[in-house]
């Protein structure tokens, strides 16, 4: 048995979350459930990423208070969560006073320590509004593509990465004026100290999938840079250093934090003193990030540095599971452009439930994947419910038809049900080794081909038939070999379909459900001739978005 924290990047939330927001978070659920599922010991957390320019600019336009609208959208991602079953141990927000107090004690170490110095920059202020001008409290002109209406920290129109100063004939976004030059105090984290170490880290780090090493060695070699600590916003966390009254962490570098001071609150939420200490100073615990492949330096170099520099013997992360963009219709999900789905749409089209098997199929993995209404579609009703819900019905319908709800005796297995019950187990190792390496896409697909395989077996052996010739032995083979890949495919889709794999528990007679139950029958023939089982409702029902799109 495992010790396993999973880690789903904290969303920055500007209001109506979309379908890629949630990514991770669904990813993070899944495994969690599928590591429970294999008897692991989990904590699995996230968190609402709440403080920063966007949300601070956004409540001064809509004449609000920046932790009222962070506390509201804060409130619309836990519904959304419980809506989509997404159940991890702790979603919390980084307005959390656990979270407030975890950043600053940890930053105060790393001062000690001698990773932080402070340092005076240009920045732009402006008079009016008696305050500095970070990111997104700015906007001019892109000095690249010459768009107006840049903002302070990107240009959306061509997607570059700016600076404040970078921007020609800049205004404050609250007064309008144009800001002035002036110097303030900066404190910045000492990374570069760190590169030998980090180094080794990464060479280490044989799990890494070669993309996240590749990206992240290449980092170490063009050179670390230190890191911006602070901001001067206002609505954040201040900054412990002596002399930085009035500035802020930066965002980033506190809501990377989040992954700890999320399991020390659950410990808190627990009345569990311990609990911290043992998932996250133990040296055997192994740790997983979900994020997107943009994050991927953040998690394998940036968040690793900081836990070496607070000598605490954090563990480092185990693993990154990366995944690349999902396009809605071919073209990249845009906030701004109004470009994607959005989870206030997707819960009006289908069960929650259905959007979690179809994310998971569609998970981006090692490419880029496209999302669209139509292959939305299909997955559902030709995959997920002509296949798996189809087979599972039928094997159980046949049950109660023709067997009086008990699993029949097989006798003298012939050559075929053999070589199904070697593919059930064949198709379980490699679900488990899919799963074992992040390759969720693949481990959906494993449970899809084996209810194929299934129904394959079943159809050319046709049940109902051989009854009504009173050939009743083939028919009972038939019926419980198909028990038993009804049986597996209960635990293969537990992940992500929980709701539905409980049903499919609950109706086979099972006590508990597939967690409590052990996945230690997987891929064997666990249900015994002589079962009772529960009447069958059909699973899934089909989808309609005709229109919506
Ligand atoms: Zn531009
Ligand atoms: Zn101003």
């Amino acid at each position: 048995m495992a010790k396993w924290i999973v880690c789903a990047a904290w969303p920055y939330l500007d209001g109506r979350p979309h379908l890629g927001t949630f990514m991770q978070l669904l990813s993070a659920d899944v495994y969690a459930r599928y590591l429970r599922l294999m008897g692991d010991e989990v904590v699995s957390v996230s968190g609402s990423d709440v403080h920063g320019t966007p949300i601070e600019v956004e409540a001064l336009k809509s004449k609000t208070t920046p932790r009222d609208l962070a506390e509201k959208y804060h409130r619309q991602m836990v519904d959304f969560l419980n809506r989509f079953l997404v159940e991890l141990d702790n979603y919390t927000q980084t307005e959390s006073p656990v979270h407030v107090k975890f950043v600053q004690d940890f930053y105060t170490r790393l001062y000690e320590n001698g990773f932080v110095y402070s340092k005076k920059i240009w920045q732009l202020y402006c008079e009016r509004d008696r305050m500095f001008l970070p990111d997104r409290f700015v906007e001019g002109t892109c000095p690249y593509c010459g768009k107006e209406g840049a903002r302070g920290d990107q240009c959306d129109n061509c997607g570059r990465l700016l600076e404040p100063l970078d921007l020609v004939s800049p205004k404050c976004v609250i007064c309008g004026l144009p800001p002035v030059t002036k110097e303030s105090e900066h404190w910045f984290f000492d990374l570069p100290r760190l590169s030998e170490r980090l180094k080794r880290y990464i060479q280490d780090s044989v799990e890494f999938p070669e993309n996240a090493r590749n990206f992240s060695l290449t980092w170490l070699k063009e050179g670390l840079k230190p890191r911006t600590l602070t901001r001067d916003n206002r609505w954040g966390i201040p900054a412990p250093f002596p002399g930085s009254e009035g500035k802020t962490i930066y965002v980033w570098m506190e809501a990377v934090l989040g992954y700890l001071s999320a399991v020390k609150e659950l410990g808190q939420k627990r009345n569990d003193d311990g609990l911290f200490e043992r998932f996250w100073k133990d040296a055997s615990t192994k740790s997983v990030y979900f994020i997107g492949k943009d994050n991927i330096p953040f998690h394998t170099i940036i968040l690793p540095g900081l836990l070496m520099a607070s000598e605490e013997k954090y563990v480092l992360p185990t693993q990154v599971s990366s995944t690349e963009f999902i396009l809605f219709e071919g073209k990249k999900f845009s906030k701004s452009k109004g470009i994607g789905v959005w989870l206030e749409d997707a819960v009006k089209v289908g069960e929650p439930e259905y959007w979690r098997f179809a994310l998971m199929y569609f998970r981006p993995e090692s490419r880029d994947s496209n999302f669209s209404w139509v292959e939305f579609e299909r997955a559902v009703n030709s995959e997920m419910n002509d296949v798996l819900g189809n087979f599972i019905h039928r094997v159980l319908t046949f049950v109660k038809r023709f067997f009086e709800l008990t699993v029949p005796d097989p006798g003298e297995l012939d050559d075929d049900s053999k070589a199904l019950l070697r593919v059930l187990a064949e198709s379980w190792q490699r679900y488990t080794s899919d799963m074992n390496s992040f390759a969720i896409k693949d481990a959906v697909r494993d449970a899809l081909d084996l209810a194929r395989r299934g129904n394959e077996y079943v159809s050319s052996r046709e049940p109902w038939e051989k009854i009504r010739k009173n050939d009743v032995a083939s028919a009972a083979q038939t019926v419980y070999v198909g028990v038993q890949l009804v049986h597996t495919l209960s635990l293969m889709i537990y992940p992500f379909l929980p709701r539905s794999s409980l049903k499919v528990w609950e109706t086979l007679g099972l006590n508990g459900d597939p967690v409590s139950g052990g996945a230690g029958g997987g891929g064997t023939a666990a249900i015994r001739p002589g079962h009772k089982i529960l009447p069958p409702s059909p699973l899934f029902t089909k989808v309609k978005v005709g229109g919506t799109g």
